[in-house]
């Protein structure tokens, strides 16, 4: 994302969000609830380069956001390293434990890997003020929230997209092209 020109264009965050209408929903992980079966075959199932963890399914509240490579090598370490991890092992990305049986397999803990403050906008923010901040923090993605809930994701490459898109509706641009 060069900072060459500005963004000129009156569109929204919900614009270049993903998903779609028509897409499938947002793949997320839940902080707690989850086993290592069902984080494997997320990883498995997608090719995302990361996934925002929420606190609950129901609730789309934002915990934060873990990229696909610390999860898998995460993985990876405590299913060889770690004693008595198995498939129905729980996946926890809390700071706390939340009660568990005594005869349950032991969980593994990724709270280390959680981005816990992920950069958000809402739905409404401007793309002139996204493409701004991604050139000044050197976004990689940001998350799209309305009242409290997870709504989407933008990446550096649906941005890149968006401004193509908006450059060839631009009829200076068809123009002079
Ligand atoms: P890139 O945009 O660089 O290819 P990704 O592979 O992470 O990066 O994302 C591919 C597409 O899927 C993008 O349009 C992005 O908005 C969307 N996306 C990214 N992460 C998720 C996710 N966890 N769930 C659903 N869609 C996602």
């Amino acid at each position: 994302l060069e900072a060459k020109e500005e963004f000129r264009h009156k569109t929204l965050a919900t614009d270049v969000m993903r998903p779609r209408q028509s897409d499938p929903p947002l793949s997320v992980l839940t902080q707690s609830g989850m086993s290592v079966e069902e984080v494997e075959r997320l990883i498995a199932d997608t090719t995302y380069s990361g996934f925002p963890v929420v606190i609950s399914q129901q609730s789309q509240r934002l915990v934060g956001f873990v990229l696909r490579r610390d999860l898998v090598i995460s993985l990876e370490n405590a299913r060889r390293h770690q004693e008595g991890v198995v498939s129905v092992s729980a996946v926890l990305f809390t700071e706390c434990d939340p009660p568990a049986s005594p005869s349950a397999p032991p969980a593994v803990k990724l709270h280390n890997i959680l981005d816990l403050s992920p950069f958000t906008v809402t739905v409404h923010t401007p793309m002139e003020i996204v493409v701004d901040i991604f050139r000044k923090l050197g976004l990689r993605q940001c998350l799209v929230i309305q009242n409290g809930r997870l709504l989407g994701i933008i990446t550096k490459k649906d941005i890149l997209k968006h401004m193509a898109q908006m450059a060839n509706r631009d009829p200076e641009s068809i123009l002079f092209n």
